[in-house]
């Protein structure tokens, strides 16, 4: 099932591509720490496969878990699996698990054009720079369908491994309590990184030991009983569709306090989230 499933993804991430990285570009998507780059627990399990490590090593290693703000909404931010930067897996500006690679990098920047968004993201400061987004790439008919494919099963395994991890497909968290924090701890600084955000989020989650919980969750998947079960619920309908709804939808969002974790009941409304 598993190897299937991954066949799948790697055919559909070659299909008709015409996507080359130029000549002069620097890799800055796999070395600089601005760009966020997710990982899921499944885009884990690829690797751990493919290179012969414990899933929970991989995520040690190569792996932390960050914050990205949500575009419907900046009040809030989104916990996800983050690749560590520089990349590990960069190599003289080439990527050396180019097949196995998360679906985030398979599918940028050639996802992001078929639906318009080059445009948007180059306003972006820390895109400008990218060669690849200067000029148009060619996207075939067939290429699009698989591009959205692809998407799809990032979404889900996004919904899954969030579900997983966390107990919601959508983890959000309030971060005013956390531009709070982090003004009360630094008073001279005046505007905060992405970065800061995160060693906070550690630092708190830590605390309350709940960073234990989720390496506990992790290191599970070292056992291939789990791996296989996780499948199993990624191929359940009825599930997926529940946990789909969650993630473009959430209803509850996060905060975070000094002893615990707190719910609250909220309506997000627009359910897009950067992705950077
Ligand atoms: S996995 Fe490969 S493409 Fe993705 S950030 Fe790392 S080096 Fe870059």
């Amino acid at each position: 099932m598993l190897d299937d499933y991954f066949q799948h993804q790697a055919d559909l991430s070659d299909l008709e591509c015409n996507l080359r990285c130029p000549n002069d570009c620097s890799a800055p998507g796999c070395w600089m720490a601005d760009v966020i780059v997710e990982a899921t627990l499944f885009d884990l399990i690829k690797l751990s496969r493919v290179l012969n490590i414990p899933v929970s090593r991989l995520f040690s290693r190569h792996c932390h878990l960050g914050l990205m703000n949500c575009e419907f909404d900046f009040r809030y931010k989104k916990v996800l699996i983050k690749l560590k930067k520089p990349c590990f897996f960069l190599l003289e500006k080439r990527c050396r698990v180019h097949g196995s690679k998360p679906l985030s990098c398979v599918l940028f920047p050639e996802y992001q054009q078929i639906k318009g968004l080059i445009p948007e993201l180059t306003r972006n400061p820390i895109l400008s720079g990218f060669p690849c987004l200067e000029n148009p790439i060619v996207v075939s008919d067939q290429r699009s369908r698989a591009l959205k494919k692809l998407r799809r099963m990032s979404l889900m395994e996004q919904a899954l491994s969030s579900y997983d991890l966390f107990g919601v497909p959508s983890f959000i968290v309030d971060s005013k309590p956390l531009k709070k924090r982090l003004k009360k701890d630094h008073p001279k600084d005046r505007a905060f990184s992405i970065q800061d955000y995160d060693r906070l989020l550690h630092e708190m989650i830590n605390a309350i030991g709940f960073f234990e919980k989720v390496m506990e969750k992790i290191s599970a998947l070292d056992q291939r009983n789990r791996m296989k079960n996780l499948f199993e619920i990624l191929n359940d309908r009825i599930t997926m569709r529940h946990l789909m709804k969650g993630l473009v939808r959430p209803e509850v969002v996060h905060r975070l306090e000094n002893e615990h974790i707190k719910r609250l009941k909220r309506s997000l409304l627009s359910p897009e989230i950067y992705f950077m």
